[in-house]
């Protein structure tokens, strides 16, 4: 079982968005557990204050500090090896390694922040800051929904194919293949013939080379981290000097 608390100051924000289809049966199944936490329950004023203006002026407020570091240690002093994580766009951009790393705790802490962000020094009471992309999000809580949906559909049970994981984007460092389904014909775009066949090897090669080709095409960053077979490194060589040559003839 993995226990995700969020800490923010709309705990009922992500209430919809996680209470539905595969995270709802994981939660229904004891598999994850998410607890929401709200940031005002440690504050000390009467007016339950969060934020406060930035030093050395400038637009917007920042989160202070106490109310924040107070509930990183009140929730690690009751879990014990909570890993607590700052979502930030400043931080190491999610990927899938990442999920399949978290996927492996028993307690994850998600801090999310408001306004202009938070005050630098709560970066020194969490284990690690992370991004879910190069844009900037107006609080971490859609951050904190990504990373649940990303990690709990990692814990063996979650997704009812077991094997649906395996198969995905990202998996093995490229991205998933073309899928299809029923109708057979849809508006004069047909089902590639391999598909019907009925051959698992051909299917299973074929759906590899696609992924390696949909993979070069829109993620070529990607490839480098991939694992291939020799027969792949080898293809692959020969299309990059086919593509040279092509390019060469091209330029003449
Ligand atoms: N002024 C900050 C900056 O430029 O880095 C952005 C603050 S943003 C409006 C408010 C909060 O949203 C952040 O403290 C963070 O928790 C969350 N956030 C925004 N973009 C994010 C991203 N790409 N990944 C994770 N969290 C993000």
């Amino acid at each position: 079982m993995l226990r995700f608390t969020v800490v923010t100051i709309f705990p009922q924000m992500l209430d919809s968005a996680l209470g539905h289809s595969i995270l709802h049966k994981a939660r229904e199944k004891g598999l994850i557990e998410i607890d929401m936490v709200d940031l005002r329950n440690y504050t000390t004023d009467r007016h339950r204050t969060t934020d406060d203006s930035p030093y050395g002026g400038g637009q917007g407020m920042v989160m202070k500090p106490e109310p924040l570091v107070t509930a990183i240690e009140d929730i690690r002093g009751k879990t014990g090896g909570a890993r607590v994580i700052l979502l930030t766009p400043r931080g190491r951009v999610l990927s899938q390694q990442d999920a399949h790393r978290l996927a492996q705790e028993k307690e994850l802490v998600l801090i999310c922040g408001r306004y202009e962000g938070i005050d630098e020094r709560v970066g020194a009471f969490v284990d690690e800051e992370i991004s879910i992309g190069d844009y900037t999000l107006s609080g971490g809580e859609p951050a904190a929904h990504v990373i649940i949906d990303a990690v709990s559909r990692l814990i063996p049970g979650v997704l009812g194919n077991e094997d649906s994981a395996a198969d995905e984007s990202f998996v093995d460092g490229l991205l998933e293949y073309p899928q299809y389904t029923r109708p057979e014909d849809f508006r004069g775009m047909k089902v590639p013939q391999v598909l019907i066949s009925g051959d698992h090897q051909r299917i299973e090669s074929w759906r590899r080379e696609k992924s390696v080709e949909i993979t070069r095409e829109r993620r070529p960053d990607l490839l480098a981290g991939a694992s291939f077979s020799t027969a792949e490194k080898v293809r692959e060589k020969e299309i990059k000097s086919y593509v040279y040559v092509e390019i060469m003839h091209y330029t003449d």
